[in-house]
């Protein structure tokens, strides 16, 4: 089985699907979307506007490297934000 990230995009496999809260499980969020685990820990507690507005003050953020070369958020700042990026 394969998912996509919701952030970079990432094809990955079930093994490093992560269930991530699109609003932190802390406040009460039950919406959850496909994640690698290098979004969902930058993410962190997050929502995604903030997240989406964190990636655009740390524009070497969005497209990390590490450990997925082809990792890259742009799209999802575009789509959240409506900036491009
Ligand atoms: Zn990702």
């Amino acid at each position: 089985m394969f998912y996509t990230c919701h952030y970079c995009g990432h094809l990955g496999t079930e093994a490093t699907r992560e269930d991530e809260h699109l609003y932190p499980a802390s406040s009460g969020g039950t919406s959850t979307v496909s994640s690698c685990r290098p979004c969902n820990r930058q993410k962190g507690a997050k929502t995604q506007y903030a997240y989406a507005q964190w990636l655009l003050e740390h524009p070497e953020e969005m497209r990390p490297g590490v450990p997925y070369a082809d990792s890259d958020r742009r799209p999802f700042v575009h789509r959240t934000l409506g900036v491009h990026v």
